[in-house]
């Protein structure tokens, strides 16, 4: 009885294969600085970044905490990747939004461990789109309201979106963990301003059912 030989496994890099993933898929190593990212979908997740750095040649070699946007939302991934990078969970994954100003845009991120002769060498990430849903346009989704790390704005003049699921914190200037969150829509039948500034956080429900359920 013959037995075949086994198939010898393609030299492939990981870099090779991150480009053949689809949606936005980046390799961080145990501390979280970015060490590849697959080239295939980086100019839809810069769309939404005014600023030329968030390209795929200018996040390598970064810490991926300091290019999350809104301190709560990097300090949410820093801990899930962390259980990740421990060995306390395999992967960790869940839904939510990336729109833009005209598109609403679903997707499905899992922050999963990447293991190498017995250890965990480093961290993948993985976005993928979902649906896509053309829509009139909306203001709170452009990259110019987005406050930058370091720039001064009062803070009743912030409206505060949450970075997973969108809904916004009602009215502008509002942001208690008790208030009254609506969708994007509802802001704008209620009246809601066009604000200057949009700061990404994260709503009760999306830190009740994302960020501490993943502890
Ligand atoms: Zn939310």
């Amino acid at each position: 009885v013959s037995v075949a030989p086994a198939p010898v496994p393609p030299q492939v890099s990981a870099l090779d294969l991150l480009d053949a993933m689809d949606g936005v898929c980046y390799l961080a190593d145990t501390a979280g600085t970015i060490l590849a990212a697959g080239r295939q979908n980086w100019p839809l997740h810069a769309e939404r970044h005014e600023s030329g750095w968030l390209r795929v040649e200018n996040v390598v070699g970064r810490v991926l905490f300091d290019v999350i946007s809104g301190d709560e939302v990097a300090a949410a991934y820093r801990a899930m990747h962390e259980r990740v990078a421990g060995g306390l969970v395999p992967e960790i994954s869940f839904s939510h939004r990336c729109d833009s100003p005209t598109i609403e845009r679903h997707m499905r991120m899992s922050i999963s461990a990447v293991r190498s002769q017995g250890r965990i060498a480093a961290i993948l990430y993985q976005s993928q789109i979902l649906e896509e849903i053309r829509r009139p346009p909306m203001f709170i989704f452009s990259p110019d309201a987005l406050v930058r790390s370091g720039q001064q704005v009062r803070e009743h003049d912030i409206l505060h979106l949450c970075s997973y699921c969108h809904d916004v914190a009602w009215p502008i200037g509002q942001h208690a963990a008790d208030g009254e969150w609506i969708r994007p829509g509802e802001y704008y039948a209620r009246g809601g301003a066009e604000p200057a500034h949009v700061s990404h956080g994260i709503c009760p429900r999306c830190r009740a059912s994302i960020v501490d359920a993943a502890e």
